[in-house]
């Protein structure tokens, strides 16, 4: 028998496995995976430099504990911030238009922040004449990872963001898995069922039952929605919190190219602008490197993947195209990388927003039942929801809430 099981080896799994371990405590850790990370992989192998399939980014740097374990472990991340370029129809902004397409979007999220109630962020813009609001929708959809109809903006107004975004150049998900180094960790290890009518909380795995007296629970709301069967069932308002913090899209496609294909353009963080749907953001040239990474967000992130990798990668192509011309078509080489978090059985989509006028659902899920179930992960996270960071102090407050 553990003392205390965490299900789930993404960050916030990690952050409690590291917690309980410093406290010296008796834990186990049990990942559905052959690997831990979740959220946070790195292919280092298909375009021969590390690609980061989910985060990438270390948010925040002033407040993100991340960047300091980065540093003392020599994980190399950059604290330049990329340049912003935006594109319309393959022509890039000029600086008036880009001074004015930011000004526009400032002033949307300014308006969420100043709105009392919790309404649909796109009720808060009846007119949306602007010919930047779906630059404004681009970035509201890669944040919250959902349509601006569905989305909180309260959940939204919530989140704490401050100083730049540093891109992990060795690779988000090589971090998480040299944090995980050493702990007690049972890879290919899926819980299916748990049960915590008795004293004892059993786990059920395919390599049998394992009895704990504490669990966290640390994996996607995808996941505890109805990837776990609970007997008895999870109270209603757990159930419900959990049901109001949906999974939202964001997949991404990595291409490498054979020569230069990106002109004088420097490493970017480029919004090819396409209408509100196609809410798509393209980083280019980071390290120096001729590969391109495009991120697809929101609902049509889930339309491209459901068309299949081959669509994603073509779409992909072609936006590139259309900026840099047709030689990028030429020079692109033959392997790619696709990650589909969607289709990912384990995880089902990116990061969880609210429901409409339930910001408050992400407190629910975070308050433990019983004083024997806690939950852990960046859903968890009132202030830095859907960040890697939001999802580590998660996992550190309940190791200790649960260690208590
Ligand atoms: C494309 C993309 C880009 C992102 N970019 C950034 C970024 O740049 N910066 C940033 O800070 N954040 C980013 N994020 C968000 C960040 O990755 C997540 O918020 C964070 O990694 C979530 O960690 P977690 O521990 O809450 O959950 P997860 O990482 O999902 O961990 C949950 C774990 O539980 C396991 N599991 C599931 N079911 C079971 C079961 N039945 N039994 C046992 N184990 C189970 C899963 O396999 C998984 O390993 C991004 C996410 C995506 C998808």
């Amino acid at each position: 028998m553990s003392r205390i099981a965490i299900i789930g080896g993404g960050a916030a799994g990690i952050a409690a496995a590291r917690c309980l371990a410093e406290h010296g405590k008796d834990y186990v850790l049990l990942e559905a995976k052959p690997f831990t990370g979740g959220r946070c992989v790195t292919d280092h192998a298909t375009l021969g430099a590390p690609i980061d399939l989910g985060a990438h980014w270390l948010h925040s740097p002033a407040l993100n504990p991340l960047v300091g374990y980065a540093d003392r472990l020599g994980i190399r991340y950059s604290r330049a911030a990329l340049a912003g370029r935006y594109s319309r129809n393959g022509a890039w902004l000029n600086a008036k238009e880009q001074a004015a397409c930011e000004t526009y979007v400032e002033e949307c999220f300014a308006r969420i922040a100043a709105c009392d109630g919790d309404v649909a962020i796109s009720a808060l813009f009846p007119d949306t004449n602007s010919p930047w609001h779906d630059v404004f929708l681009a970035e509201q959809g890669a944040k919250q990872g959902v349509a601006a109809a569905t989305s909180s903006s309260r959940d939204f107004a919530n989140y704490v963001w401050e100083g730049d975004d540093c891109p992990v150049t060795d690779g988000f998900g090589t971090l998480l898995s040299q944090l995980a180094d050493g702990l007690n960790i049972r890879v290919d290890t899926p819980v299916n069922r748990i049960d915590w009518s008795g004293r004892d909380i059993k786990l059920t795995t395919p390599d049998g039952i394992l009895v704990a007296q504490r669990i966290i629970l640390a994996t996607s709301t995808a996941i505890l929605h109805d990837g776990i069967e609970f007997a008895p069932a999870l109270p209603d308002w757990k159930r419900r919190a959990i049901a109001d913090l949906p999974l939202g899209s964001c997949n991404k496609v990595a291409l490498r190219f054979s020569r230069p294909v990106f002109g004088d353009c420097p490493p970017s963080l480029i919004l090819p602008l396409r209408g509100a749907h196609e809410a798509v953001e393209i980083v280019v040239r980071e390290s120096d490197l001729e590969i391109a990474t495009c991120l697809f967000n929101g609902p049509f992130a889930k339309e491209l993947a459901a068309a299949g990798h081959p669509a994603m990668a073509n779409y992909a192509l072609e936006r590139l195209s259309e900026i840099f011309g047709s030689d990028v078509k030429q020079a692109s080489m033959p392997q790619y990388i696709i990650a589909d978090w969607d289709h990912d059985l384990h995880i089902r989509g990116c990061y969880a927003a609210a429901r409409v006028g339930r910001a408050d659902a992400r407190a629910e899920l975070a308050r433990p039942i019983d004083d024997r179930l806690f939950f852990a992960g960046e859903a968890c996270s009132t202030n830095y929801m859907g960040d890697v960071h939001g999802a580590w102090f998660s996992g550190i407050a309940a190791a200790e809430a649960a260690s208590a």
